[in-house]
């Protein structure tokens, strides 16, 4: 049985320099489940060693190796699926039945993908027919790669697997709150047989293994998921370095409903904010309703939002769990607070517990009507089971309202007018548009304008995060 203090370091799991007991508690008890170490700065430096060692060999690898070793590791991620699912379910409070059907399914898909697309990508190329130059792209080098504890797996695999699929060597800090599932792919990676030092993984909070790998010298890139607050430490932090720094961070997302919506759109679009207990930085919390079908749409969400049960995640059913954490909570309900304060309708849920429930972080389905875009339930990322709803009249005002926020990761509109729908699209400033409850398809980029970030995930863009690109001339 694997002891969870230990780190994975140089293809082995080796114990912590200096113990340094953090316990990792199951948000629907309250009760620690786990102990797992954090790190110090020589496990990291003993992490970058290996991984900067291994770099050399692995950089000489052939992609045919490199899909090999992939589709060997789908095939042990495949074997422990569920698995996965019971660790990301205890970890971080997702309901069993949503645990395995989206977040341990977002991690094989992931492996999947990238084996696709490092299937087509051509690493040389000849730059044009009349020119003697020709273009390489390399692997960056040793990565770091820091993750959150929202979508555990999904964040992990989205990083790890175009490393591996490049050609990088990497270390990776998972979240101290969500460690476990992290632990679990280490052991995928190891029954993978990946040389020694290409994966390395060391637990540590914020202000220690992660800081120590967004300055560290001999990093070359960091890919970092989280807080706008962490990514702009990390940005600071590298900058001595000029390590590249690709950030996934946080959101506001709108979902415009208009009033040629398809019939079920509000509805579809509370379930959607619901889901993950409202921790997806992608989640469409303000919800921009035109003014002709405001009266309906409120009472359609409030309706909506009392039909959602929250229960303990171990419990089969498509209920919702608890936030991640006490610190989580606590922040929410004095977000909820800050919305009653600040003059926003309470029309479902609030601060109090879900009936049966006086233990776990459980937060009910909340809903705020007649909200203006400068309360701070419209502004702050609450990232928990919380909607804003905002009226308006015209195209324009909810596009302005939209983009009306430091965010810009996912937005969403409901329009049966197709010719609208594109228009709006288009004017949105955000990675993503979500049209009529569209989802994403593998391989699309991920990712957000201004302060969600500077990166893209997925597909080729995921692979060219971790690439460098050489022209060399006199090639003929
Ligand atoms: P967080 O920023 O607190 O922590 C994320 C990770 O960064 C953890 O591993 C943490 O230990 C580490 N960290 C914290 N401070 C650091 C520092 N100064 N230097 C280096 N590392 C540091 O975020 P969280 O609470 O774990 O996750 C929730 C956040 O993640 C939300 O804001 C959410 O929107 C965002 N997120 C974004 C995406 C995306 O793709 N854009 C996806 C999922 C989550």
């Amino acid at each position: 049985m694997l002891d969870k203090r230990n780190f994975y370091i140089n293809g082995k799991w080796v114990k912590p320099s200096k113990p340094n007991d953090f316990g990792v508690i199951n948000p629907s008890n309250e009760e620690t489940f786990a102990t797992i170490s954090l790190g110090d700065k020589e496990d990291t430096d003993s992490a970058v060693r290996a991984a900067k060692n291994a770099f050399n060999s692995w950089k000489e690898t052939s992609k045919i190796e490199r899909i090999d070793y992939l589709e060997k590791l789908l095939r042990n991620y495949k074997k422990r699926f569920n698995e996965m699912a019971e660790a990301m379910s205890m970890e971080m409070g997702a309901p069993i039945d949503y645990a395995i059907s989206t977040h341990s399914a977002s991690g094989q898909s992931h492996i999947e993908d990238f084996i696709v697309r490092l299937k087509e990508f051509k690493f040389e190329e000849h730059f044009d027919l009349k020119s003697n130059n020709h273009i390489a792209y390399e692997p960056i080098g040793v990565c770091g790669l820091i993750t959150p504890w929202n979508w555990p797996i999904n964040q992990i695999a989205l990083k790890a697997i175009p490393a591996f699929a490049t050609g990088c060597t990497m270390i990776l800090k998972p979240s101290e709150i969500a460690p476990i599932s992290a632990m679990l792919f280490a052991e995928m990676i190891d029954e993978t047989g990946f040389p020694p030092g290409v994966f390395n993984l060391v637990n540590g909070d914020g202000a220690g293994v992660g800081t120590q790998i967004s300055g560290h010298p001999d990093i070359d890139m960091v890919s970092f998921t989280g807080s706008t607050r962490a990514g702009k430490l990390i940005t600071k932090n590298a900058a001595d370095t000029i390590k590249r720094v690709c950030l996934e961070l946080g959101g506001k997302g709108g979902n415009i409903v208009f009033s040629d919506s398809y019939p079920n759109a509000v509805r579809d679009g509370i379930r959607n904010v619901m889901s993950n207990s409202g921790q997806s930085c992608d989640a469409p919390t303000r919800m921009l309703v035109e003014k002709s079908i405001y009266d309906r749409a409120v009472k359609e969400a409030v309706d909506e939002a009392n039909k959602i049960n929250v229960n303990l995640a171990s419990k089969k059913g498509d209920h919702i769990g608890p936030v991640v954490s006490k610190i989580q909570y606590d922040k929410i309900i004095n977000l909820i607070k800050d919305g009653i304060d600040e003059g926003a309708t309470l029309a479902a849920g609030g601060p109090d517990l879900p009936d049966g429930l006086n233990k776990g972080y459980f937060i009910k389905p909340t809903i705020f009507t007649d909200v203006t875009n400068d309360m701070q339930i419209a502004k702050k990322e609450i990232f928990g089971p919380v909607l804003s709803i905002i009226p308006f009249n015209t195209e324009d005002e909810a596009i302005k309202i939209t983009n009306d926020t430091e965010y810009g990761l996912g937005n969403y509109l409901q329009t049966e007018d197709k010719e609208k729908a594109k228009r709006v699209a288009k004017k949105l400033r955000s990675g993503i548009v979500y049209i009529n409850g569209n989802g994403a398809d593998s391989g699309t980029p991920f990712g957000g304008y201004r302060q969600s970030g500077n990166g893209r995930e997925g597909g080729i863009w995921g692979l060219e995060e971790y690439l460098e690109i050489k022209t060399i001339t006199g090639w003929k």
